[in-house]
């Protein structure tokens, strides 16, 4: 699934995103300036907290 990790909103596939950031070598779809902004800044933070969410996710 689509999501923002950085507002955490669900991207609908068929629009076009704002942004695509690539991240080692994962894409991360953006949904507004500030995030991508956000995101550039701590890509870390964010990408781990995405990774925390999906572990819960599976339990
Ligand atoms: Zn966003």
């Amino acid at each position: 699934m689509l999501r923002d990790p950085v507002c955490g909103k669900r991207m609908n596939p068929n629009k076009k995103p704002y942004a695509v950031v690539t991240y080692k070598g994962q894409r991360y779809f953006l949904c507004r300036p500030l995030c991508q902004a956000a995101f550039e800044r701590e890509p870390e933070k964010y990408v781990a907290a995405l990774q925390r969410k999906a572990k819960n996710l599976q339990r």
